[in-house]
């Protein structure tokens, strides 16, 4: 496409906190899509490994690290800078979050990020418990504050990929499903239509099914940890617990299965590592494959926005979970790190587009249990033709900066709506905005069920009256 469109305007300053891999290709899209005056967009980083693509676009880049001690003394003069409010882009590892909304809020900024991301010190603390170190904890965290803060500017919360997108992609799959079923429905404009529409459905989970197959140009070496998005950001959710949505059809916790004591009672999480607690899963390119049960914060978010009550109970709610199958370095990378008792490599390394001989990112959600027993629906971005949309980012890259464009376009388009996670938000606005980076977006209906990954040997103890039980679906 030549002609790209502008889809929104910002007259005041943009504050880009990261320019890892994420910022990177997420520059260029704002200023392809985002009408605003250059001059007033800063980059802060610790790292000038990137300096030059900033200068490049004559955008102005200040080398340092925000902490808890300076992060208000960095941020306000820029927030605060005019004319009009700040547009802050939250693109860091290691930026608390939760601060940093606040003082968006406090100086009338909308603010974007791609997960909730604790200051350092939260991932590895050996003296919290494992409850304690999950997403669903820092969710709770992120709730109290939207309760605190109400209707202010807004704030998107963890708005990439996944989280992200994959909750504009449930929201299609559903209608597309009501669709093929004959269902007669009316499409669903609150939370609690959505919740009914899934329940009417018979869904019983959603899997965020992806398979990265990027293939770099040279094998793995020893003691370097290979991912195609950040190494920081893989390694420190693959060694928090496990986490999942637990759905209401569920018959048992699984093994090391543990709910939480308050909160929305959304998900439960297991007692150990997700990058170590496989699933089985199923993809269109792939077919039925392992996927790591890695936390994430959709799988929260998804499985609380669909539940059903009837009072105080929880009626009906999805199961949902993560099941990752990352490119096969990252694999190899995993197999290393956990295998040496989890000492990290000495080297990191986030494979750039000219490193990648060929692949595709294939992300996207698997609803089943229902009708048509299960659906895919979702991105199947090659590396080829991310090369071609835009430059400085991988297929992976991509799905996240396109998302958070669109979150970008739906904040300026609705300044004030308080924090909102994106379940919440116009998923067919976000779509639109985002589909021209997406490369195919198919839906799938699939056959398949856990209970084929089982072969005919060792098949003690599954649950042959439902397969998509979740103790089905867990490697043992
Ligand atoms: P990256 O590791 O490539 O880059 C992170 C950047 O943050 C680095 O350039 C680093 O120098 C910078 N940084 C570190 N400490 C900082 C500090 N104190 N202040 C300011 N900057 C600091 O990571 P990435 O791949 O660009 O990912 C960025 C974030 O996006 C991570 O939190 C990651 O988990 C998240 N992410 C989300 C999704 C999604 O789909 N939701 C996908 C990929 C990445």
């Amino acid at each position: 496409m030549s002609n790209w469109p502008t889809q929104a305007k910002w007259d005041g300053p943009i504050v880009m906190v990261g320019f890892g891999s994420i910022g990177r290709g997420t520059l260029p899209l704002i200023l392809r899509h985002i009408a605003c005056d250059h001059s007033r967009i800063t980059i802060i980083d610790p790292s000038d490994a990137s300096k030059h693509i900033a200068d490049k676009h004559g955008i102005r880049f200040l080398k340092e690290g925000l902490t808890r001690g300076n992060y208000r003394k960095m941020l306000k003069p820029l927030l605060t800078a005019g004319p009009g409010p700040a547009f802050v882009v939250n693109l860091s590892v290691d930026v608390g979050s939760l601060d940093i909304m606040r003082l968006a809020d406090e100086t009338n900024a909308l603010y974007i990020d791609t997960v909730i991301e604790p200051w350092p010190g939260f991932y590895y603390n050996s003296k919290l418990d494992n409850a304690a170190r999950s997403n669903y904890v820092m969710r709770e965290g992120l709730l109290a504050l939207k309760r605190k803060l109400g209707s202010g500017p807004t704030a998107v919360s963890c708005c990439g990929a996944n989280p992200g997108m994959v909750s504009w992609f449930v929201k299609q799959a559903l209608v597309d499903i009501a669709r093929d079923t004959r269902l007669k429905f009316q499409h669903p404009e609150s939370r609690e239509d959505w919740a009914l529409l899934m329940q009417r459905l018979g869904v019983k989970g959603i899997h965020i099914a992806e398979r990265d197959t990027q293939r770099a140009k040279s094998p793995k070496p020893l003691d370097c940890f290979i991912n195609t998005w950040s190494v920081e950001g893989f390694i420190s959710e693959g060694l928090q617990p496990a986490e999942l949505g637990w759905g209401t059809h569920e018959k048992r916790l699984p093994p090391e299965g543990r709910r939480h004591k308050s909160g929305s009672g959304a998900a439960i999480y297991l007692e150990r590592p997700g990058a170590n607690t496989r699933v089985l899963s199923w993809v269109p390119t792939a077919g039925p494959q392992f996927g790591f049960l890695v936390t994430h914060n959709e799988a929260i978010s998804i499985a609380d926005y669909f539940t059903v009550r009837k009072g105080a109970k929880a009626v009906y709610r999805p199961t949902c979970h993560y099941a990752y199958h990352p490119s096969n370095d990252a694999v190899l990378s995993w197999h290393e790190m956990l295998g040496a008792g989890g000492k990290r490599q000495s080297q990191n390394h986030i494979l750039e587009e000219d490193e990648i001989v060929d692949g595709m990112d294939e992300l996207g959600v698997l609803l089943y249990g229902h009708k048509k027993n299960a659906y895919w629906y979702g991105s199947q971005l090659s590396i080829d033709e991310a090369r071609k949309l835009a430059p400085y980012q991988n297929a992976t890259g991509m799905q996240v900066t396109s998302a958070v464009l669109a979150g970008m376009v739906w904040a300026i388009e609705n300044p004030d709506a308080g924090i909102v996670e994106t379940d919440e938000m116009d998923y067919r606005r976000c779509l639109e905005v985002q589909k021209p980076y997406l490369g195919p977006v198919t839906g799938v209906y699939t056959k398949w069920t856990p209970l084929d990954s089982h072969g005919s040997l060792f098949k003690e103890g599954l649950d042959k009256r439902d397969p998509w039980q979740f103790s089905n679906i867990l490697v043992r």
